[in-house]
């Protein structure tokens, strides 16, 4: 094995591929636009502020021009010739659409003077001066370059959303900063900008750095409760969007917050399929999916305005709340529900819950509606309701796993991991049940302190969660990374198959050549060969009720992991026919997702004996397997388990001898 002391994954560079060609006009009515944010006032005092100050706070409403403007006005004031200036994005959307955009204002080419990093994807160059990048590559970098010495500032924008991720990027630019005024390097600048006002805590972090506050241009909007709780809030959706559509005029856009993916693009279907069907009198509408597995181009869809006469419907998750800005919203639908990663104590797994927003999401998500004129927001729940959900939300770092930040700190060498400068430190019992797991991953061992093994660095090599980081290094032992990497790939993105609504029998039907019963992992596999027989066929993924987006998405995905292993000097190979191989592979990592089945044909969580359910869309939805191995949970009625194999029981054991060590059966 070799060890690879920093080095940094970087993702694949990629040809400029956006293609700006600006016409003068637009150019003009974009410098006028810049000139008329409410930013622009500030100017002056933001530069001078950082000019003379080592961190700088900066509070400003959603749109006020913060992640567009700011970046531009240091580069501008000469920020960039000395270091490129960096400007972290919890979201690869976010990153990706204000990069774009940001071109368009200085009229280059995207990936030129400004680009973006994000996970599997970078758009920059040599001469990228301004970097939008999610925060987890900038974490990235800090392995190889702990002083973040290409940098001349750093943005960590929306701090507000506390993602793991900015959290630990948090303690890691206060260090660097330190580091760097210490050995009279020249010195980085750090910005931490935010939505909300709730910034105390910022400031006292950051050695009491002062806090600016930009105006802002916030119009009235009025707040709407239902009378009776909703039990459906999609259906809920459904009925006020529509009758806002006979009721508004036309040029008023209309944002929906949702909570994934697979609700999102349901809803839309159903929508254009009743738009189609209202009166030829009654306006057009369109309707545009947001949410972050969404290709940049289609993303960018959301952004443009529709044509004269005709309604907007946006459809979103949490990523329009704050981190991007979508002009013409005149009305806003929220059904106060959100997705989120929750870790279990109990059962020492994340599950994805759909859950309430907090008050302070539901607030940000009003002001949504606010931007340009007075506005409305239609909140999916009574007042009563809304009274009794929490004022605001828990930082992640706070509600999940942390093996991964565990695994990332350990990469950057933070050994005492306990004593790191967390804004909020998770607590001491989920540092410690996080490397426990990574000690049963194999991935640290204590000598006198506790480091990454070899195998534990190249880990963290891997831009994934650990345990699927470890499956694809079993592959290598098991000589099976080329079925693994792309198994690993299928889990990266959304569901790669749809089911309409009203074709759910004949999707079933045809989705059975692709099952196996082995379990889903292998369905994937399947799924994937089959698509690349055909290489994508739109008419035949339309037949099988593939998502041919997504299968695409796991493709580069893939690509981008084949290229990692090549680096790492991990040989690509195949299992062929054996895919029981690939089944021991999973369950090398995965062991800690193991659940077995009972006489009363119910399972339960090997290690936690919680009850747990297979989920109706899996292939062994049917079968009773003696031992499983999952992917993640979902909680919804129950705790259902997603994306499942056939195990043996033998293998679980061999995966972690210690952690089975009791025979409980
Ligand atoms: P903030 O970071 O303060 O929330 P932004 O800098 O993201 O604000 O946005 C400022 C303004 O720039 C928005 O109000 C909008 O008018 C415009 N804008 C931002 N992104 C886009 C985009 N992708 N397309 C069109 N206009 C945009
Ligand atoms: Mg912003």
């Amino acid at each position: 094995m070799v060890e690879r002391e920093g080095e940094i994954p970087t993702p694949k560079k990629r040809k400029y591929h956006h293609n700006v060609s600006m016409s003068p006009v637009s150019g003009e009515t974009l410098r006028r636009e810049r000139l008329s944010l409410p930013i622009y006032p500030a100017r002056r005092k933001i530069i001078q502020q950082v000019q003379r100050l080592d961190t700088v706070i900066l509070i400003g409403e959603t749109g006020s021009g913060k992640t567009t403007q700011i970046p531009q006005y240091l580069m501008e004031a000469g920020f960039g010739k000395v270091g490129t200036v960096a400007c972290t994005q919890p979201r690869r959307v976010a990153a990706v659409t204000v990069a774009t955009r940001v071109s368009k204002e200085r009229g280059c080419e995207l990936g030129a003077q400004v680009g973006y990093c994000v996970r599997f994807d970078d758009m920059t160059s040599e001469n990228t001066k301004i970097k939008y990048m999610t925060d987890g590559m900038l974490l990235r970098e800090a392995i190889g370059d702990p002083l973040l010495k290409r940098y001349s500032v750093v943005i960590l924008d929306e701090a507000h959303e506390r993602t793991i991720q900015t959290d630990i990027l948090f303690g890691v630019v206060k260090a660097a900063q330190k580091r760097r005024k210490e050995s009279n390097h020249r010195p980085l600048k750090v910005i931490v900008m935010s939505a909300t006002m709730d910034v105390d805590h910022f400031s006292q972090y950051f050695n009491r750095a002062p806090v600016l506050y930009l105006e802002g241009r916030q119009h009235p909007v009025k707040v709407m409760y239902t009378r009776e709780p909703q039990e459906d809030y999609i259906y809920a959706a459904l009925v006020t969007v529509f009758q806002l559509h006979q009721e508004a005029p036309p040029q008023e856009d209309v944002l929906v917050f949702l909570t994934g993916q697979e609700e999102i693009e349901t809803l839309a279907r159903t929508m254009r399929d009743i738009a189609h069907h209202c009166p030829s009198d009654a306006p057009g509408m369109v309707v545009r999916p947001l949410y972050a597995a969404l290709p940049p181009a289609a993303q960018l869809k959301a952004f443009e305005a529709a044509p004269t006469g005709t309604r907007k419907v946006i459809l979103a998750t949490n990523i329009a709340e704050t981190s991007v800005t979508i002009k013409g919203i005149k009305h806003v639908v929220d059904t106060a529900m959100v997705k989120q990663r929750l870790f279990r104590p109990t059962s020492g797994l994340d599950s994805l819950v759909v859950k309430k927003v907090s008050k302070a999401q539901a607030w940000q998500r009003t002001g949504r509606a606010g931007r340009e004129s007075s506005g409305t927001c239609y909140r999916l729940l009574t007042e009563e309701e809304f009274d009794q959900l929490s004022p605001t939300t828990i930082p992640e770092i706070q509600r999940v796993n942390l093996a991964s930040v565990v695994l990332q700190l350990l990469a950057l060498r933070i050994h005492d991991i306990m004593e790191f400068d967390f804004m909020d430190k998770p607590t001491r019992e989920s540092l410690l049940t996080a490397m426990q797991q990574l000690h049963l991953l194999g991935a640290v061992e204590k000598q006198q302190q506790v480091q990454l093994t070899p195998l534990g660095r190249m880990m963290a090599a891997f831009p994934l969660d650990p345990r699927f980081a470890k499956v694809i290094l079993a592959a290598k032992d098991h000589h099976c990374t080329e079925e693994i990497l792309t198994i690993v790939a299928m889990l990266s993105v959304d569901s790669v198959l749809f089911t309409p609504a009203s074709k759910r029998e004949l999707a079933a039907a045809v989705r059975r050549k692709f099952m196996s019963e082995e379990g889903d992992h292998i369905m994937l596999l399947n799924i994937y060969r089959a698509f690349k027989a055909v290489k994508g066929n739109r008419q035949w993924c339309q037949e099988n009720f593939v998502n041919s987006r997504n299968v695409s998405n796991a493709m580069d995905i893939r690509g981008q992991l084949r290229d990692l292993c090549q680096r790492l000097q991990i040989p690509l190979e195949s299992a062929g026919q054996d895919t029981a191989v690939i089944r021991t592979c999973l369950a090398k990592g995965l062991f800690m997702n193991a659940a077995e089945l009972q006489r009363g044909g119910e399972y339960i969580t090997v290690e936690t004996r919680q009850p747990v359910a297979i989920h109706p869309s899996s292939c062994l939805f049917q079968c009773k397997p003696a031992y499983v191995i999952f992917s993640e949970l979902v909680q919804t009625t129950k705790c259902y388990m997603r994306d499942l194999s056939v195990v043996d029981q033998r293998w679980l054991q061999e995966a972690a001898p210690n952690y089975f060590k009791q025979d409980r059966t």
